[in-house]
């Protein structure tokens, strides 16, 4: 298969990066990557989608990584797994004879180590350069279920309808499902037995980086993790503070003790970004140096500044994000051709061990075996969102009454944008359309 050929299937089928800001594919296969890694660091507490992903289907996922390396004409393949990860290193190792070009990487049980500026260091020793992207580095990153979603694609001329997420909490029984894309989330948590408490919060993505939702929203292409979590538990207290007041609580608390800098994971690999100065100049007004707030750019939201590092309990991950948002929003580019400086001699003694992570935020107790269960689910609806990843929303093609199959197009991708089609995840018929949604009643 050529890269042409590799682009369209990818694009036509709807594979979207499995997680994260679920980045279109076709756009990351390009022929300046030297180097493919496949991402099986699975980033945060209690998810557990990559690694049994990998363990399971880790001839499907190596063919298709050979096949993108050729297609890509890439000299490098590497499996980046976690050792933490026994089982799943034990099924690639089983399949490396049959792929001689693949190459494991075996990596430390730290958090964020699914970053991909991260995860590229670690991996390669190559340094991405701020505000620059991996590809602009000779490398490629895809994670595993987006690459098995590339496999189904080509193999089985498959779209992706179907999103492997790990249900975990305060539930009945852990579980990693394959869910129609547009199911509940109350009704995905039924699937796990349903809350065990009474008082909780529903809440999708990791601990680190995910947010409060409600039961009636629905699973997207990146839902990685639905938690069902007590309301008044140390996550939901620290996502659900309001900026202003965090403001004001970090102009009477920041001590500029540094910690939030000392343990931030882009700031020890040389990235410009010190969130204590941000935190000094925001709280302070000084305006005479703009960079700490132009160097909020460089940020990766990953949370150890205000979930781990902050003895003052601050929010400088929340502020930050807000100030970057802005900056985008009047049309201010992220800054270009900063070199990094040297990785921090301290950065080794500095990462986050995941375990410490899980305990600091009071997870340990929920952070058990979630085994993968991939049948197919039966559901009585779905509510399918047009804009489920980064970049410009599908254009529905169905119209109510309208009556559609499984792994129909129901809306295409938007001309001359980084756009992605999407697919019907159930036969039924459409019950409603608009320009953000379209719900579809199983028949
Ligand atoms: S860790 Fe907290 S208190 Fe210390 S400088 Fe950072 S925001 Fe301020
Ligand atoms: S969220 Fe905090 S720790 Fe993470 S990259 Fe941003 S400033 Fe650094």
């Amino acid at each position: 298969m050529d890269i042409k050929e590799l682009i369209s299937t990818v694009k036509e089928y709807g594979v979207a990066g499995a997680g994260g800001a679920g980045f279109p594919t076709y756009a990351k296969l390009d022929k300046r990557a030297e180097t493919i890694i496949l991402n099986c660091a699975e980033c945060e507490p209690l998810l557990k989608v990559h690694r049994q992903v990998l363990q399971k289907y880790a001839y499907e996922i190596m063919s298709t990584l050979g096949l993108m390396a050729e297609a890509l004409e890439a000299k490098q393949v590497i499996l980046a797994v976690k050792a933490a990860y026994q089982k799943t290193v034990e099924a690639v190792k089983a399949n490396l004879y049959s792929f001689p070009k693949l190459e494991i990487k075996l990596l430390k049980e730290v958090y964020p180590m699914g970053d991909e500026v991260v995860l590229i260091y670690e991996t390669t020793g190559k340094k991405v350069a701020p505000g620059s992207i991996p590809i602009e580095t000779g490398v490629a990153v895809f994670n595993v279920e987006t690459v098995f979603n590339i496999y189904k694609a080509i193999s089985n001329k498959e779209a992706v309808y179907t999103k492997y997420l790990t249900i975990a909490g305060e539930v009945k029984n852990p579980v990693t499902i394959k869910a129609p894309i547009g199911m509940s989330v109350e009704e995905a948590v039924g699937i796990a037995g349903g809350p065990k408490i009474k008082d909780f919060v529903y809440f999708m993505g990791g601990p680190m980086t995910g947010s409060i939702i409600n039961g009636y929203d629905t699973i997207s292409k990146t839902t990685n993790a639905i938690l069902v979590l007590p309301a008044d538990h140390t996550v939901i207290h620290k996502k659900s503070g309001n900026s202003s007041i965090d403001m004001k609580r970090a102009m009477a608390t920041c001590c500029q003790c540094e910690m939030c800098t000392d343990l931030c994971p882009r700031h020890l690999l040389g990235q410009p970004i010190t969130p204590h100065m941000f935190m000094r100049a925001a709280t302070s007004g000084v305006t005479q140096d703009l960079s700490p707030f132009l160097d909020t750019m460089f940020c990766c939201s990953c949370g150890i500044c205000e979930m781990y590092a902050c003895p003052q309990d601050l929010a400088p991950r929340k502020l930050i994000t807000e100030y970057k948002t802005r900056l985008r929003s009047k049309g201010i580019p992220i800054p270009k051709g900063i070199a990094s400086k040297e990785t921090d001699a301290m950065r080794e003694y500095r990462m986050v061990p995941m375990d410490r992570l899980t305990k600091r935020l009071g997870l340990k107790q929920y952070d058990v075996n979630a085994p993968l269960d991939d049948k197919d689910l039966m559901v009585n609806q779905v509510k399918i969102n047009l804009n489920q990843h980064i970049g410009a929303k599908a254009v529905p093609l169905v119209h109510k009454n309208d009556f559609v199959s499984k792994g129909d197009v129901i809306a295409q991708a938007e001309k001359d944008k980084l756009s992605l089609p999407v697919h019907a995840s159930i036969t039924g018929e459409i019950i409603e359309v608009n320009d953000k949604f379209v719900i579809i009643k199983a028949r």
